[in-house]
């Protein structure tokens, strides 16, 4: 393993720590990939390693000299970690009654500017400098700008590492200033192990979990727990409704009202469950369904929902998350959508 207690991502690990046993390291690295999937936790490894006291390189970090133990803990003076003040107020790091207004949800041409000051200034204790922005895509048109400054003229001894989902949000000048280290999603049967491992648990309900996350175990964990009871039970609501219920739709579609992530993950769960039922529809075997759990009801449904309606829902589903992505009200969207189904559920 390339760095301890990190899960998958074998390429992007071997890149850093190759940087990091050549000492010829980039002066900013964009850490890409799709949320949830681990990128900070390597951007704290790898800020641990270019600051742990360990003499033998290759066995940074070594996880338990003074160093690594204050990365750990937030608390090294040498590791800085820069995101919003709303990130901050959310992961408990910052109260907002030490804030004179609600806290920011991006990183300002302020804080960018504060950061240069930082890195500009040697060490305290360690041999080199690392700051770390997560999500790196929350910084705003100027900061990013100023940050500019700063790859071009990079600070001695300093790292940065830019954590982002996002890369996108982020100007062609920033992107190119930095040695890109990609993450794709991780292998949905390392996600389910993991889950077994943290959260106990059954394998199947893991691997649906795992499936329903798109390889991001941070999502998969978010969905573990409460929320696999919540697929189960959406489905089954799903299949018991009653399209000329004018009530049942509305208490359906009311489940759709929270916020618009809670709406499109929903939507998911309904095109996953439809695209099952025309899959046993045309004799695909259990194993490659998404809710392997629900398989006498996915045998049911493809007796009794003809494909073409089948089509036509998936079809429809797809529009009204376009509908809500869009800012339609999701519960209106939902009302249509369910009232459209010919036959029941
Ligand atoms: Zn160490």
């Amino acid at each position: 393993m390339a760095f301890p207690g990190i899960l998958g991502h074998e390429r992007a690990l071997l890149r850093l720590r190759e940087a990091l046993n050549s000492d010829r390291l980039h002066h900013a690295y964009l850490l890409a990939g799709p949320e949830g999937v681990g990128k900070e936790k390597v951007a704290l490894a790898f800020a641990k390693s270019l600051v742990c006291d360990t003499e033998e390189r290759s066995s940074r970090p070594c996880g338990s000299c003074a160093a690594c133990r204050k990365v750990e803990h937030g608390a090294h003076p040498d590791v800085i970690l820069a995101m919003p003040q709303a990130e901050a107020v959310s992961r408990g790091l910052l109260s907002s009654s030490e804030l004179d207004a609600a806290p920011s949800r991006e990183l300002r041409v302020n804080d960018v500017r504060e950061l240069e000051r930082r890195v500009r200034l040697p060490p305290y204790e360690a041999r080199h400098k690392v700051v770390i922005l997560t999500p790196a895509d929350k910084m705003n048109q100027s900061a990013q700008n100023a940050l500019l400054k700063t790859l071009e003229e990079p600070p001695r001894a300093t790292t940065l590492l830019l954590v982002t989902a996002a890369a996108d949000m982020l100007l062609p000048t920033v992107r190119s200033r930095c040695a890109r280290i990609s993450f794709g999603p991780l292998p949905v049967d390392l996600v389910a192990r993991e889950l077994v491992r943290r959260n106990g648990g059954d394998q199947e309900n893991a691997e649906v979990l795992a499936v329903l996350s798109g390889g991001s175990l941070g999502r998969a964990l978010d969905l573990d727990g409460d929320a696999g009871e919540a697929r189960r039970k959406l489905i089954l609501d799903l299949r018991g409704l009653d399209p000329s219920d004018g009530g049942a739709l509305v208490s359906f579609a009311e489940g759709f009202s929270g916020n618009r992530q809670a709406a499109e993950n929903r939507l998911e769960v309904m095109s996953l469950w439809y695209r099952d039922v025309l899959a046993a529809a045309s004799g695909a075997s259990p194993s490659v369904m998404m809710n392997p759990d629900l398989a006498r009801e996915i045998d049911a449904d493809a007796r009794r929902i003809p494909a073409e309606e089948l089509v036509r829902r998936l079809e429809a589903i797809a529009g009204a998350r376009r509908d809500i992505a869009g800012n339609v009200n999701a519960r209106l969207v939902m009302e249509g959508l369910v009232a459209g189904f010919e036959g029941a559920g």
